[in-house]
This record gives C-alpha cells, structure tokens and sequence, in this order.
C-alpha cells in the first residue's frame, strides 16, 4: 500500500516584500530593510562620504532594482534609491563636495 501523499502547504517567506507592498502598505513589523533600520536622513546626506554610506547600505537590499526604478520613473529629486544616488530624476555616479570648482587642474 502507497503512504498517503503529504499535502502539507509549504510555507511562503513573508519577510521578503514586493514592490507592490512597498508602494501600498506602510512599514511592516516583519519587514527589514536597511533603510528603515538606519537613520532615514542618511539616505539624503549631504555629505559625499555619508551618501556613498546609504549606497552600500542598500546593496543587500531585496527591493534594490524596483526601489531605483520607482525613483527614476516618479522623477525623484534628490536621494540615494535602489543603492544609486539620483538627482533630478537621473542617477549620477556621486556626490560633489560643497563648494566652488577647483581653478587648475591638479592632474599633471
Ligand atoms: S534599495 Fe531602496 S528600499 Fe532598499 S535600502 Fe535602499 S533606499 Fe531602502
């Protein structure tokens, strides 16, 4: 005789959000992104060194590639998204300090 098949759901991870519940739903207790569990200002740093900072952060992130094109899509103005720092609505390779440019160029 044949064991019974076991029919037992499997389990579905609920600590990993779509962008769906990401753009509907705010903070869930069971999710964790590195955004929402470190000081939200340093993701519009205006410290180049802090705004590198925020990019790493989100490189583990799950939401990464949908976070980046939600910014690019609503335009956004200023931020780091989806590990990129966007300006604008366009993603730039990094932030420039304060301050004028330099009059000469110091590469010889
Ligand atoms: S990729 Fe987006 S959602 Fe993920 S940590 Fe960075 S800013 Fe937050």
């Amino acid at each position: 005789m044949l064991a019974a098949p076991d029919l037992t759901p499997t389990p579905t991870p609920t600590s990993i959000p779509t962008a769906a519940s990401i753009s509907t739903s705010p903070r869930r207790s069971d999710t964790v992104l590195p955004c929402w569990t470190t000081d939200p200002d340093l993701w519009f740093a205006e410290s180049p060194q802090s705004v590198e900072d925020a990019k790493a952060l989100c490189v583990p992130c799950p939401l990464r590639e949908a976070c980046l094109a939600g910014a690019l899509d609503r335009r956004e103005p200023w931020g780091v998204w989806g590990g990129q720092l966007v300006v604008h609505g366009v993603v730039v390779p990094r932030k420039r300090p304060r301050g004028r440019p330099r009059k000469v160029d110091l590469a010889a």
